[in-house]
């Protein structure tokens, strides 16, 4: 556009080829560009509103286990949410004698006693017992359980250790008790 010399604003003269005046053009560009603006500041509002981040982050060797449970849930065909989440494998203080802890906090943070994991993560009835750990902690972070005084991964005296790293049948037993009686 050019500037006359009473200082207003005249659209430009586009002459095509075919011999078309589109001096209109401008004002088409000038509605487009109003349009575009408003859209995508609208966009933007929007889609602020919507999206909430969903932190799940699960330590590399934690990995299988996480999808475990996820497989598991899948089989009882139970749908399970994934809450905003940390795993990961961290010293636990001794005094708590706790192989697994969940923390309340946003984003829920689960952590794995290091000690723990080190002594079991080489053999597969260690590799059991990490999985039980863990899956008594999803009990509490992703299903919304407490602990309960019976044999079942819920048990904060993890009675069932032993007995769920001896036979899938018993594991079976326990993570089925695991999904049925979570939190709806
Ligand atoms: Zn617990």
């Amino acid at each position: 556009m050019t500037i006359s010399q009473d200082n207003t604003i005249q659209p430009i003269e586009i002459i095509m080829r075919n011999g078309i005046d589109l001096h209109i053009l401008p004002h088409i560009h000038r509605r487009l560009i109003v349009n575009l603006t408003c859209t995508i500041i609208i966009l933007i509002i929007a889609s602020c509103g919507k999206i909430t981040p969903n932190q799940f982050e699960v330590g590399e060797e934690l990995r299988p286990y996480v999808f475990q449970f996820f497989i598991e849930a899948e089989r009882r065909q139970i749908l399970v949410k994934r809450p905003n989440l940390i795993v990961s494998i961290k010293s636990l203080p001794k005094v708590t004698l706790a192989y697994g802890m969940t923390y309340y906090t946003d984003p829920i943070e689960i952590v794995i006693d290091q000690d723990f994991y080190q002594k079991n993560c080489n053999t597969d009835q260690g590799k059991l017992k990490i999985q039980f750990i863990l899956f008594h902690e999803f009990g509490h972070a992703i299903l919304g359980r407490s602990h309960i005084e019976a044999n079942s991964i819920m048990n904060a005296k993890t009675v069932g250790l032993d007995y769920y790293s001896c036979s899938q049948s018993c594991r079976n037993i326990l993570i089925n008790e695991l999904f049925q009686k979570r939190a709806s």
